[in-house]
Protein backbone atom coordinates (compact mmCIF):
# COMPACT_ATOMS: atom_id res chain seq x y z
CA UNK A 1 0.00 0.00 0.00
CA UNK A 2 1.30 3.59 -0.68
CA UNK A 3 -0.60 5.85 1.20
CA UNK A 4 -0.28 9.73 2.54
CA UNK A 5 -1.46 11.14 5.51
CA UNK A 6 -3.03 14.58 5.39
CA UNK A 7 -4.47 16.06 8.31
CA UNK A 8 -3.67 19.49 10.24
CA UNK A 9 -0.32 19.56 12.78
CA UNK A 10 -1.43 17.79 15.46
CA UNK A 11 -3.89 15.65 14.02
CA UNK A 12 -1.89 12.98 15.26
CA UNK A 13 -0.77 11.50 11.86
CA UNK A 14 2.68 10.31 13.12
CA UNK A 15 1.10 8.61 15.44
CA UNK A 16 -1.36 6.59 13.22
CA UNK A 17 1.04 6.57 10.55
CA UNK A 18 3.59 4.25 13.55
CA UNK A 19 -0.39 2.15 13.72
CA UNK A 20 -0.54 1.73 10.39
CA UNK A 21 3.17 1.29 9.81
CA UNK A 22 2.99 -1.88 11.81
CA UNK A 23 -0.25 -3.19 10.91
CA UNK A 24 0.26 -3.15 6.91
CA UNK A 25 4.23 -3.56 7.48
CA UNK A 26 5.31 -0.85 5.50
CA UNK A 27 7.92 1.63 6.06
CA UNK A 28 6.20 5.28 7.17
CA UNK A 29 8.78 8.26 6.68
CA UNK A 30 8.12 11.98 8.01
CA UNK A 31 9.21 14.75 6.57
CA UNK A 32 8.70 16.59 9.61
CA UNK A 33 11.34 14.41 11.64
CA UNK A 34 13.49 14.17 8.67
CA UNK A 35 13.90 17.84 8.62
CA UNK A 36 14.15 17.64 12.55
CA UNK A 37 17.06 15.13 12.15
CA UNK A 38 18.61 17.70 9.78
CA UNK A 39 18.65 20.74 12.14
CA UNK A 40 19.75 18.15 15.06
CA UNK A 41 22.58 17.34 12.78
CA UNK A 42 23.81 20.89 11.53
CA UNK A 43 23.75 20.48 7.83
CA UNK A 44 23.36 23.12 5.56
CA UNK A 45 20.18 21.89 4.67
CA UNK A 46 18.88 21.89 8.27
CA UNK A 47 20.06 24.99 8.95
CA UNK A 48 18.04 26.94 6.13
CA UNK A 49 14.99 24.75 7.38
CA UNK A 50 14.98 25.98 10.71
CA UNK A 51 14.13 29.37 10.45
CA UNK A 52 11.14 28.37 8.65
CA UNK A 53 9.96 25.75 10.71
CA UNK A 54 10.11 27.86 13.70
CA UNK A 55 8.29 30.32 12.51
CA UNK A 56 5.66 28.05 11.41
CA UNK A 57 6.02 27.99 8.19
CA UNK A 58 6.53 25.57 5.31
CA UNK A 59 10.41 24.97 4.57
CA UNK A 60 10.32 25.64 0.53
CA UNK A 61 9.04 22.34 -1.79
CA UNK A 62 12.25 22.00 -3.24
CA UNK A 63 14.20 21.19 -0.33
CA UNK A 64 11.92 18.67 0.77
CA UNK A 65 10.80 17.20 -2.98
CA UNK A 66 14.61 16.50 -2.92
CA UNK A 67 14.31 14.69 0.47
CA UNK A 68 11.67 12.44 -0.37
CA UNK A 69 12.85 11.92 -3.93
CA UNK A 70 15.92 10.45 -2.53
CA UNK A 71 13.64 8.38 0.06
CA UNK A 72 11.57 6.63 -1.97
CA UNK A 73 13.95 5.97 -4.69
CA UNK A 74 15.35 3.67 -1.69
CA UNK A 75 14.42 -0.07 -1.83
CA UNK A 76 12.80 -0.40 1.63
CA UNK A 77 9.86 1.65 -0.26
CA UNK A 78 9.75 -1.04 -3.34
CA UNK A 79 6.33 -2.49 -1.41
CA UNK A 80 4.46 0.39 0.18
CA UNK A 81 5.24 3.72 2.22
CA UNK A 82 3.38 6.17 4.27
CA UNK A 83 3.82 9.82 3.45
CA UNK A 84 3.35 11.52 7.12
CA UNK A 85 3.70 15.36 5.89
CA UNK A 86 4.65 15.42 2.30
CA UNK A 87 2.76 16.56 0.12
CA UNK A 88 2.09 19.56 2.17
CA UNK A 89 1.04 21.82 -0.96
CA UNK A 90 -0.37 21.15 -4.73
CA UNK A 91 3.44 21.70 -6.03
CA UNK A 92 4.81 18.84 -3.95
CA UNK A 93 1.80 16.73 -4.69
CA UNK A 94 2.22 17.49 -8.57
CA UNK A 95 6.08 16.85 -7.65
CA UNK A 96 5.44 13.33 -6.58
CA UNK A 97 2.88 12.86 -9.41
CA UNK A 98 6.11 13.69 -12.05
CA UNK A 99 8.30 11.12 -10.11
CA UNK A 100 5.75 8.92 -11.44
CA UNK A 101 4.72 7.15 -7.78
CA UNK A 102 1.32 6.13 -8.06
CA UNK A 103 -0.72 6.76 -4.45
CA UNK A 104 -3.50 3.99 -3.69
CA UNK A 105 -5.20 6.36 -0.86
CA UNK A 106 -4.78 9.89 0.90
CA UNK A 107 -5.85 9.26 4.47
CA UNK A 108 -6.68 12.59 5.98
CA UNK A 109 -7.37 12.73 9.30
CA UNK A 110 -9.83 15.49 11.02
CA UNK A 111 -9.78 17.90 14.27
CA UNK A 112 -11.03 20.56 14.85
CA UNK A 113 -9.03 23.56 15.49
CA UNK A 114 -9.92 23.94 19.34
CA UNK A 115 -8.91 20.49 19.88
CA UNK A 116 -5.89 20.94 18.20
CA UNK A 117 -4.34 23.57 19.79
CA UNK A 118 -5.53 21.82 23.14
CA UNK A 119 -3.46 19.18 22.27
CA UNK A 120 -0.26 20.73 20.99
CA UNK A 121 0.24 22.10 24.49
CA UNK A 122 0.32 18.68 25.81
CA UNK A 123 2.58 17.23 23.45
CA UNK A 124 6.19 15.25 23.98
CA UNK A 125 8.54 14.38 21.68
CA UNK A 126 11.69 11.72 22.30
CA UNK A 127 14.51 13.01 21.96
CA UNK A 128 16.38 10.07 20.35
CA UNK A 129 13.62 7.75 18.58
CA UNK A 130 11.18 10.83 17.72
CA UNK A 131 8.26 8.66 19.06
CA UNK A 132 5.24 11.06 20.08
CA UNK A 133 3.48 11.35 23.42
CA UNK A 134 0.98 13.45 25.21
CA UNK A 135 0.91 14.30 28.60
CA UNK A 136 -2.84 13.48 29.51
CA UNK A 137 -4.11 11.44 25.70
CA UNK A 138 -1.25 9.63 25.64
CA UNK A 139 1.14 9.65 28.37
CA UNK A 140 4.65 7.87 28.84
CA UNK A 141 4.92 5.05 31.94
CA UNK A 142 6.94 7.36 33.36
CA UNK A 143 6.86 11.14 33.29
CA UNK A 144 8.98 12.66 30.60
CA UNK A 145 11.08 9.54 29.78
CA UNK A 146 10.56 7.71 26.42
CA UNK A 147 8.62 4.12 26.36
CA UNK A 148 10.59 2.67 23.46
CA UNK A 149 13.70 4.10 24.43
CA UNK A 150 14.19 5.47 28.15
CA UNK A 151 15.18 8.64 26.35
CA UNK A 152 14.77 12.18 27.37
CA UNK A 153 11.16 13.59 26.09
CA UNK A 154 10.87 17.37 25.03
CA UNK A 155 8.77 20.14 23.78
CA UNK A 156 9.10 20.98 19.89
CA UNK A 157 9.74 24.79 19.68
CA UNK A 158 7.16 24.93 16.70
CA UNK A 159 4.45 24.02 19.56
CA UNK A 160 4.68 26.99 21.46
CA UNK A 161 1.11 28.53 21.11
CA UNK A 162 1.26 31.80 18.75
CA UNK A 163 3.59 29.12 16.28
CA UNK A 164 0.79 26.54 16.43
CA UNK A 165 -1.83 29.16 15.38
CA UNK A 166 0.75 29.84 12.41
CA UNK A 167 1.07 26.36 11.32
CA UNK A 168 -2.85 25.94 11.73
CA UNK A 169 -3.20 28.88 9.56
CA UNK A 170 -0.45 27.11 6.77
CA UNK A 171 -2.46 24.09 6.83
CA UNK A 172 -5.84 25.73 6.24
CA UNK A 173 -4.24 28.08 3.42
CA UNK A 174 -1.67 25.36 1.44
CA UNK A 175 -2.20 21.92 2.70
CA UNK A 176 -5.67 21.72 2.61
CA UNK A 177 -6.22 22.32 -0.77
CA UNK A 178 -4.83 18.68 -1.23
CA UNK A 179 -7.85 17.36 -0.32
CA UNK A 180 -9.83 18.47 -3.66
CA UNK A 181 -6.67 17.41 -5.75
CA UNK A 182 -6.98 13.90 -4.66
CA UNK A 183 -10.22 13.72 -4.07
CA UNK A 184 -10.52 14.36 -8.18
CA UNK A 185 -8.71 11.59 -8.31
CA UNK A 186 -10.74 9.56 -6.37
CA UNK A 187 -8.36 8.58 -3.86
CA UNK A 188 -9.07 10.52 -0.62
CA UNK A 189 -10.61 9.10 2.15
CA UNK A 190 -11.07 10.19 5.71
CA UNK A 191 -11.06 9.42 9.16
CA UNK A 192 -12.05 11.19 12.52
CA UNK A 193 -9.66 11.90 14.80
CA UNK A 194 -10.65 11.10 18.18
CA UNK A 195 -9.66 12.32 21.59
CA UNK A 196 -8.13 8.67 22.53
CA UNK A 197 -5.15 7.73 20.20
CA UNK A 198 -7.20 3.92 19.97
CA UNK A 199 -10.41 4.91 19.23
CA UNK A 200 -8.57 7.40 16.11
CA UNK A 201 -6.68 4.34 15.03
CA UNK A 202 -10.08 2.42 15.08
CA UNK A 203 -11.52 5.02 12.48
CA UNK A 204 -8.27 5.04 10.72
CA UNK A 205 -8.52 1.04 10.16
CA UNK A 206 -12.03 0.87 9.04
CA UNK A 207 -10.97 3.83 6.63
CA UNK A 208 -8.07 1.93 4.93
CA UNK A 209 -9.70 -1.93 5.06
CA UNK A 210 -12.52 -0.07 2.83
CA UNK A 211 -9.68 0.85 0.58
CA UNK A 212 -7.93 -2.09 0.46
CA UNK A 213 -11.52 -4.30 -0.17
P1 LIG B 1 5.61 18.06 11.17
O1 LIG B 1 6.49 17.29 12.08
O2 LIG B 1 5.05 17.23 10.05
O3 LIG B 1 4.54 18.84 11.89
O4 LIG B 1 6.55 19.17 10.45
C1 LIG B 1 7.20 20.17 11.20
C2 LIG B 1 7.62 21.32 10.29
O5 LIG B 1 8.52 20.82 9.28
C3 LIG B 1 6.50 21.98 9.52
O6 LIG B 1 5.82 22.96 10.28
C4 LIG B 1 7.26 22.58 8.34
O7 LIG B 1 7.96 23.75 8.72
C5 LIG B 1 8.30 21.49 8.05
N1 LIG B 1 7.79 20.50 7.06
C6 LIG B 1 7.50 19.18 7.26
N2 LIG B 1 7.06 18.60 6.14
C7 LIG B 1 7.06 19.57 5.19
C8 LIG B 1 6.69 19.62 3.81
N3 LIG B 1 6.22 18.53 3.15
N4 LIG B 1 6.81 20.81 3.16
C9 LIG B 1 7.28 21.91 3.78
N5 LIG B 1 7.64 21.94 5.07
C10 LIG B 1 7.53 20.80 5.78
Amino acid sequence: MKLILLGAPGAGKGTQSAKISEKWNIPAVSTGDMLRAAVKEGTEQGLSAKAYMDAGKLVPDEVVIGIIKEYLSSDKCKNGFILDGFPRSIPQAEALDAMGVKIDAVLSIEVEDEKIIERMSGRRICSSCGASYHVVYNPPKKADVCDACSSALYIRDDDAAETVIKRLNTYHEITEPLKGYYEKKGILVCAKGMEKVEDTTANVFEALEKVEA
